[in-house]
This record gives C-alpha cells, sequence and structure tokens, in this order.
C-alpha cells in the first residue's frame, strides 16, 4: 500500500516535471506570429520604453479558435481603433496576430494579498500590447487578459475562462454608466479552447482598457527590493502620466489617497463590494480594476462579504474605507524610500494618510447625502443618513431599490417597519424642505439599475451555452442606470432561488 503510494507520487511528481519543461519552452519563445493589418490602433506606447527590470517582452500565446462574443465599438472609437474584418477583429483581440505598433509585455508587480506581502506578482495572465492617445487627450492602456503564461504565471495557466471575462465586461462597463472612475472593457472573445479550474470550462480573452496598469503593488516590488533607481523612474512616471501637478513623492502620493477617497465612497453609494482590495488590486489612477469576486449587494448588510475566500471579512463592505487607507498607507512606505530626508518624509506621509478618514467621510456624506436629496450637507446629515441605512439593515431592504423608491409614495414598501419608516420620512421631509432640487439630485444619484449578481450568473450560463442574448439584454438596461425606463425585470431583487451566496475569484 505504501509503496504504491509512493509509486503514484513519483509518477506525479515526474509528470509536473515535465509539464514544467513544457511550459518553459513555450514562455519566451516566439511563435511565428501573423500581423494585423486591417486592426489598426494608433499606438503611443510609453511603458515600454521603460528599464528592462519593469517588465517582461512576451508575444501572447493563440488560442485555438477565437470568436468575438463582444466589441465596444463606442469604446473603440474613443481610442481610434478601426478594424475592417471581423475574422482579423477576432485573431488580433484573441491573441493570434499582433496589430502594427504594439510592443506586447508582461508588467512587473508585486503586492499585499490579504495582508500578507507576496515579494513578485506580475501580469501572470495579461499582455499590455501598448497605449493608445484617445480622442479626450487620455493615454489608455490596451491589455489582453486570458493571453497565455508568462515568467510571472507562478504555476497558473495564464488563461482566464468565459465567466469572469463576462462579468468583468459586464461589471466594469456598468460601472462606467454609473459615473464611477474603471477600467473598460473593449472586447470579449471566445477561444475555442477550455481551461481547466475544477471542471472543463470554455476559455476566454478580454480586452481591457485602462488609464495605466500601475498599482501600489508596482512602487512595492521596488521599495522591497531597494531598486531605488527603478522607484524614482516609476515615480516620475506616474507623475507624469497621471498628475502633472503633483509635487514630488508626496506630492504624488497625495494625489492617489483624494482619488481612491472618491472611489471608495462611489463604491459604497453604490453599493457594490470590491471583495479583493489587495494592493495589487489597487490603482495609481484611482479606477477601479479586477473585477473577481466583486458584487453589488441587493439586501443592505453593512457586513455584507461575497467573497468565498474572505473568510475574516477584511473586504466586507463597510470595511472598505479602512482597507483604502490601509493600502494607501502601504504606498506611504514605498514612496518614503525615496527621501533624503527619512524622518522629515514620514512625518509628511503620516500626515497625508492620517488625512484620508476625513477625505473619506467628506466624498461619503456628499453621495450618501445626494441619494438623500440633500446638496448643501450639514452637521446633522451625517445620523439621518445612518439612521435610515441602520433601518434598511434591520428590514432587510433592498439597497437600490429602497433608495430609488425613496421620493416616491412606495417607498415605505421596501421596509417591514412601516411606523419607523414612516418616523424617519417625517424627518427627512423637514430637513430637504431647504432643498431646492432634491428630486432631480436623488435620481441622479440613485441608480435604478445595478448588475445584480443572479443575473449575472444566469447570463453567464446561458453565454457558455452559446446564447449571448441576456449579455446583450443586461448591456442595453445597464448603459443608461438612472433612467426609470430601465428594463423592470431586471430591476427586480432575486427571489430566494434565485440568491447567490457567494462569488468566487475570477481564475
Ligand atoms: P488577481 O487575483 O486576478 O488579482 O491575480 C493575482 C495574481 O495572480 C496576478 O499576478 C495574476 O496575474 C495571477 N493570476 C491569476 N490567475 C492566473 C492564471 N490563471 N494564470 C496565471 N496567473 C494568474
Ligand atoms: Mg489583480
Amino acid at each position: 500500500m505504501i509503496s504504491c503510494n509512493l509509486l503514484r507520487r513519483c509518477v506525479l511528481v515526474k509528470t509536473r516535471l515535465v509539464q514544467e519543461m513544457a511550459r518553459k519552452l513555450v514562455i519566451g519563445h516566439c511563435r511565428p506570429y501573423i500581423y494585423s493589418m486591417t486592426f489598426i490602433a494608433p499606438f503611443d506606447n510609453s511603458y515600454a520604453a521603460l528599464p528592462d527590470g519593469f517588465f517582461t517582452r512576451i508575444n501572447p500565446t493563440p488560442v485555438a479558435a477565437p470568436q468575438v462574443l463582444a466589441f465596444n465599438l463606442n469604446l473603440a472609437r474613443t481610442l481610434g481603433i478601426t478594424h475592417a474584418e471581423t475574422a482579423e477583429l477576432a485573431l488580433t483581440l484573441g491573441g493570434n496576430a499582433l496589430p502594427a505598433g504594439a510592443e506586447p509585455l508582461a508588467q512587473l508587480y508585486a503586492g499585499h494579498q490579504f495582508g500578507s506581502y507576496n515579494p513578485q506578482l506580475g501580469d501572470g495572465r495579461a499582455i499590455l500590447l501598448g497605449e493608445v492617445v484617445d480622442t479626450n487627450g487620455q493615454r489608455r492602456d490596451i491589455q489582453l487578459k486570458g493571453s497565455g503564461r508568462t515568467p510571472y504565471s507562478r504555476g497558473g495557466d495564464g488563461r482566464a475562462w468565459l465567466g469572469p471575462v463576462l462579468r468583468e465586461y459586464v461589471v466594469s462597463e456598468a460601472m462606467h454608466a454609473l459615473g464611477i472612475p474603471t477600467t473598460r472593457a473593449l472586447a470579449a472573445v471566445r477561444s475555442g479552447e477550455d481551461v481547466y479550474r475544477e471542471t472543463a470550462l470554455p476559455g476566454a480573452v478580454l480586452t481591457r482598457v485602462a488609464a495605466s496598469h500601475l498599482r501600489v503593488g508596482t512602487f512595492q516590488v521596488f521599495a522591497h527590493r531597494g531598486e531605488l533607481e527603478n522607484l524614482k523612474t516609476l515615480t516620475d512616471y506616474a507623475i507624469a502620466r497621471h498628475y502633472p501637478q503633483a509635487d514630488g513623492p508626496m506630492g504624488l502620493l497625495s494625489a492617489v489617497c483624494a482619488r481612491q477617497a472618491d472611489l471608495v465612497a462611489a463604491w459604497m453609494s453604490v453599493g457594490f463590494i470590491h471583495g479583493v482590495m489587495n494592493t495589487d488590486n489597487c490603482t495609481i489612477s484611482g479606477e477601479t480594476i479586477d473585477y473577481g469576486p466583486c458584487a453589488f449587494m441587493d439586501v443592505f448588510d453593512a457586513n455584507r462579504v461575497f467573497s468565498s475566500i474572505d473568510r475574516q471579512g477584511r473586504y466586507a463592505f463597510s470595511n472598505q474605507p479602512q482597507i483604502v487607507v490601509w493600502n494607501m498607507a502601504q504606498l506611504a512606505t514605498a514612496l518614503i524610500q525615496l527621501a533624503d530626508d527619512k524622518d522629515a518624509a514620514i512625518e509628511q506621509a503620516t500626515q497625508i494618510v492620517h488625512a484620508m478618514p476625513a477625505l473619506i467621510e467628506a466624498a461619503w456624506l456628499k453621495r450618501f447625502g445626494a441619494k438623500i436629496g440633500i446638496t448643501k450637507i450639514r452637521e446633522e446629515d451625517t445620523a439621518l443618513i445612518n439612521d435610515l441605512l441602520a433601518l434598511m439593515q434591520k428590514d432587510g431592504a433592498d439597497f437600490t431599490n429602497a433608495f430609488r423608491a425613496l421620493g416616491s409614495e412606495n417607498a415605505i414598501d421596501e421596509f417591514l417597519d412601516r411606523d419607523e419608516f414612516e418616523a424617519w420620512r417625517a424627518r427627512w421631509k423637514t430637513r430637504i424642505a431647504s432643498e431646492a432640487n432634491a428630486e432631480e439630485t436623488m435620481k441622479a444619484a440613485n441608480p435604478a439599475i445595478i448588475p445584480r449578481n443572479h443575473r449575472i450568473e444566469q447570463m453567464i450560463e446561458a453565454a457558455v451555452a452559446g446564447d449571448m442574448a441576456p449579455f446583450e439584454r443586461l448591456m442595453k438596461a445597464l448603459a443608461t442606470p438612472y433612467d426609470d425606463a430601465a428594463d423592470p425585470d431586471l430591476r427586480h431583487p432575486p427571489t430566494d432561488r434565485e440568491i447567490v451566496p457567494a462569488t468566487f475569484c475570477g481564475t
């Protein structure tokens, strides 16, 4: 028995070695590439000109039979991208053909994952094709995600399956329509290959567009290695690209803190739980990135966690402000390394990071004030908002629908304790009597529709079976989330049978 097990283990080890060798042969091995003739992107790359230590040049690994499932034509136009042939679009966005001007590379970064430092992460399944300057003069990264192994893949297959690709497509585009800074989705391509998770699943490639893919973790990797020259180069690059007004490393820190404070308040105002706010998933630009186990809440619960791997509730809904501050403290720790006078830099960085809770609170009050029709915030408004949230929590009200209904007579139907809600409503009516445009303010702050988890799961199930109609329907409705005409069916909370209790990491 024992010897039998031993033998089996030996065979396993050997098989792994062979697989590992095969992988090594693929990595860095330049396959005969074809070039796109009719897919034109006006590339103007700056990251590829940074020192070698910042990335590894590598081509996407071609897929078996790329098929375009979604292409964001409006975004393509903004980016100045044109294409003539659909077949070539699939080849390019599947990673089988390179557009002229692309300089494919995998970026290096590190990061704290659930609080523990991982000294090397990097693009393990993503490849930056390059940058374009869009019609608004903004520099944007174009990246393929799920495009094969890289030197940073650490045991992973470099691939993505269709579910998370479509989830990111829908949720990131919904976030954009909600007016919240986010990476965008340019395309989703089915690869024609299976990827293996617990079972075989259809593979896919997402084309992601971002203001940049610089993360807190990009700074951490150089700071932790003591590569100060690279850290300085990165800091100068980030300032030039995102915050040209910022004065040195501490100016950069302030600017990022301000953006991240706004971002977390914006998430909370729509009931969004990011789910995996590791420092490698926290951008320097202030865009939302990495839609893994994220979810919008249906029933309001301040302690809500969706991610199946977040067992301690580190990234629970109302923990998010604390975590953003923690992430900014990690950025501060990295940037301090650049100072000649360390004590002074520590002092300054501490002040900047300590100012963040007040920034978040102000942004939160502005957002939640608007949700109840108040634009001129007064001190007592915090209690008014919190009392409503407490009622919603107690009565299990649907976060989106309760806020959207607030101005109407039907609002009371969202609550169980009618007397308590009536008492709150009376206080609130008195308070907003002095607000000029309460109704319009509320309409612009309370979406009628959000991408509900159960609808996303239903959409994925259909897409796996080859039916993209639910995807199209979701995308159409989510494009105008503040519109009363939003698809009524998609606005309903899940029935008991439809509830999706947990989400899983997007790998
Ligand atoms: P994420 O959870 O998507 O933020 O990914 C964390 C790290 O794991 C990043 O370095 C990713 O590139 C890497 N990673 C995630 N999934 C895969 C995969 N299937 N293959 C290789 N690397 C992956
Ligand atoms: Mg990530």
